[in-house]
């Protein structure tokens, strides 16, 4: 159904106001008819009533449509204008359709058709008109939130990058602090070590049964704690950068022997067996002997400690004429799936109640983690809860100095 339009004719001529009427009725447009005959009638009328459209006679007797126009305007009053010029005055149509006419047409022209199709395209126009004010009205207020919300953002960064600073700087601070204080302990631990070695080796035909005994408690006791703090020392070194890899050409086999044999003891005081696997060809390889040994020993102890009965393996083979593979399985507890990757942070013990079993810092992982890493090689672990765990290790044949 064809809406009704409310049409507002302002002309102080009644002839020209009826032939507007009578051709739009003409037209078969149905209207809501209202009428002013000057400016200020105009005027009160558009500010109480909405309309489709205006038609507005250039000269009126009070005021020029010009200046009506404009007038309306400031006045914020949006409505379709076809402005009705006399013979003569269409000069003026540029300065009416700058002023914001939908349109103009000379009254002579007034006819059934003319004003049918004047009259739908500029309320055609002026609705996509609106439209647009609506949407670019929208798209400044989708800005403007934009642009706040990036200011926020950018605030939170900033938040976020001071904290950031201040927890690297406490990070920082601590490292320095484990470091200071590791050093500081291992200068009595090595004299403690030391004096009760010299008390066991020299003074135990002057000492009794049950002294030599707890001397050799002191001594063992002692070398846990040195052990404990060196754990602490170079995790606080590898986490300031302080550990560099001190490269040299060495045989592997003969490392992975010498290691594996140094921890057999420790498998024997729980009768665990410990097997060793070496299929190498070359056994040369360039890397810190020191470093690799200390990963090989964290592995093996790890293995010997958490297994109460069965197996140990050490293999070591080639993967490629570049790259070699040391494995450390073990029959031991094992590990849950989802703790698989938390055992390489630091202080991360899967068992972190304080009645657990098994000793440690739980440094040992993140340690040979990070040493694996300054290698150029890679750590990965296989587990089964109740069955046991392989640990093995990537590494090049031979480790690039880094620039
Ligand atoms: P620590 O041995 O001092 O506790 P690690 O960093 O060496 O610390 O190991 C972290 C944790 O990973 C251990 O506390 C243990 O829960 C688990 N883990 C490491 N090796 C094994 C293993 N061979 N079998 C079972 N669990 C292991």
């Amino acid at each position: 159904m064809e809406e009704t339009l409310r049409i507002l004719v302002v002309d102080d001529n009644e002839l020209d106001r009826i032939a507007v009427r009578r051709a739009l009725r003409k037209a078969g447009i149905k209207t809501k008819f209202s009428e002013a005959i000057n400016a200020k009638e105009a005027i009160a009328t558009l500010q109480n009533t909405t309309f489709d459209c205006v038609f507005l006679d250039y000269r009126l007797p009070d005021q020029d449509g010009l200046s009506l126009i404009r007038e309306l305007h400031l006045m914020g009053i949006q409505v379709p204008l076809i402005v009705l010029t006399g013979q003569g005055d269409e000069q003026l149509a540029v300065e009416i359709m700058k002023a914001g006419a939908s349109d103009y047409l000379a009254k002579s022209r007034v006819s059934p058709e003319v004003l049918s199709k004047t009259i739908h395209h500029a309320i055609r126009l002026h609705r996509a008109e609106r439209q647009v004010a609506l949407a670019n009205t929208e798209l400044r207020e989708s800005n403007e939130l934009l642009r706040r919300k990036n200011e926020e953002l950018n605030q939170q960064q900033q938040q976020i990058q001071r904290q950031n600073l201040e927890l690297q700087e406490a990070a920082r601070l601590k490292s320095q602090f484990l470091a200071t204080i590791s050093h500081e302990l291992r200068t009595p631990m090595n004299a403690i070590i030391g004096f009760s070695q010299i008390l066991l080796r020299q003074y135990s035909d002057s000492l009794s049964l049950q002294q030599i005994n707890i001397v050799q408690r002191i001594f063992n006791n002692s070398q846990n704690l040195l052990t404990l703090v060196n754990e602490v020392l170079d995790f606080s070194k590898l986490e300031v950068d302080q550990l560099k890899l001190n490269l040299q050409e060495f045989d592997l086999s003969e490392l992975v022997i010498l290691t594996t044999e140094e921890l057999r003891s420790l498998a024997l005081q729980k009768k665990l067996n410990l097997q060793l696997q070496i299929d190498i060809k070359n056994s040369l390889v360039v890397n810190d002997p020191k470093c690799l040994r200390r990963i090989l020993t964290n592995l093996i102890s790890n293995a010997i400690k958490f297994t109460d009965s069965g197996e140990i393996w050490v293999k070591v083979w080639e993967l490629n004429a570049d790259r070699l593979a040391i494995a450390v399985k073990d029959t031991g507890i094992g590990i849950v799936h989802n703790n698989l990757d938390m055992i390489f942070e630091a202080f991360r013990q899967v068992d972190q109640s304080t009645t657990r079993k098994h000793s440690g810092t739980g440094l040992g992982l993140a340690i040979t983690n990070s040493l694996v890493k300054m290698m150029q090689g890679k750590i990965t672990v296989e587990s089964n809860l109740g069955e046991g765990s392989i640990f093995q290790v990537e590494i090049p044949r031979q480790v690039e100095n880094e620039l």
